[in-house]
């Protein structure tokens, strides 16, 4: 039973993180289907309608990591009302992705929007996603309501003391622009999307993405990163660890090293697509196979190749 729940659940992360690259039809935004998760006596994650919310409430405000597809920014309002009283302050943008940037147009012009600076140029674009699909700008149709006004290029520190947040950024991984974000007091990380779930990550070069940077950057983090109890991921309901990130490094780092091997080796990208499969080491660890997220959703194998062919053409196009 509890097995059983663990891999409907995880299909469930798996399709929510595929939305976007399938196209997927979206739910009706609504603060009902909005799950809220409570982390810490101060910290939740509000799961449903893109990418995983959190909310840090502070003496002053609210502060706001992503704000899921367009039209979720309400629903967020209003399901926070069953939590705190205190306004939205402040918003952190993970990155460009339009199921974690959408809902920024629907606060207040007040709310300080906060990103990395490669983020908030690509913010004020929101370019087609590598493999799909286009993405809509939501801040031109509101003359920029929603963009990020404050940037930061490796480190930025936001408010002091046990209500301190630190933003890194570590590299290109997901896309050119992923925000690490760090609630030191609480030893909580929230990755966005640079670890979405155990399945084949979204390599958006289109935005900056970098399939053999990404190892790279992420064990960055897990360098400079050491006092971690708890990680928010991209779309998975439950939080993770320091050890699953670690070990999400690994398995990107296979798969590009696999890439490179038969690129290398006069191979195709066809070869690669056809032959690869999620290794032993990694189905252990809970990681779903394409087949898996296709029995469980409603999406498409194809769907599920196609990100996979996107992944391999981007890492065959950065190997020389
Ligand atoms: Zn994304």
């Amino acid at each position: 039973m509890i097995l059983k729940r663990v891999l409907v659940l995880g299909a469930l992360v798996a399709v929510g993180a595929l939305l976007v690259a399938a196209g997927a039809a979206q739910q009706t935004p609504s603060a009902a289907s909005i799950q809220v998760d409570k982390i810490r006596d101060n910290l939740y994650v509000l799961s449903g309608g893109g990418g995983n919310t959190a909310a840090f409430i502070t003496a002053k405000g609210v502060t706001l990591v992503d704000t899921k597809f367009p039209g979720w920014g309400k629903p967020v309002l209003e399901k926070l009302k069953e939590i705190t009283d205190k306004p939205v302050t402040t918003i952190i943008n993970t990155h460009t992705h339009f199921d974690h940037v959408g809902g920024n147009t629907e606060f207040p012009a007040t709310v300080d929007v906060v990103a990395h600076e490669n983020t908030a140029k690509l913010m004020q674009e929101m370019r087609p996603i590598t493999g799909g699909p286009e993405q809509p700008n939501v801040f031109k149709e509101k003359n920029g309501l929603g963009l990020p006004k404050r940037t930061f290029k490796d480190r930025m520190t936001l408010g002091d003391g046990d209500e301190r947040i630190e933003l890194y950024y570590f590299g290109r991984a997901h896309t050119g622009g992923d925000a690490w974000v760090v609630f030191p007091a609480l030893r909580v990380l929230h990755t966005g999307d640079v670890f979405a779930t155990k399945i084949v990550p979204l390599i958006d070069a289109n935005n900056g993405g970098s399939g053999v940077e990404y190892p790279r950057t992420i064990a960055n983090a897990v360098a400079a990163l050491t006092n971690i109890d708890t990680v928010i991921t991209g779309h998975n309901p439950r939080t993770l660890t320091m050890a699953d990130l670690k070990s999400y490094a690994d398995f990107i780092r296979e798969f590009v090293q696999t890439v490179q091997a038969a690129k290398k080796a006069g191979g195709t990208i066809d070869d690669v697509v056809n032959s690869w499969k999620v290794p032993e080491r990694f189905r252990k660890e809970g990681y779903l196979t394409p087949e898996e997220i296709q029995q469980l959703s409603r999406q498409p194998l194809a769907a599920q190749t196609a990100r996979l062919r996107a992944n391999v053409e981007v890492v065959w196009n950065e190997t020389k």
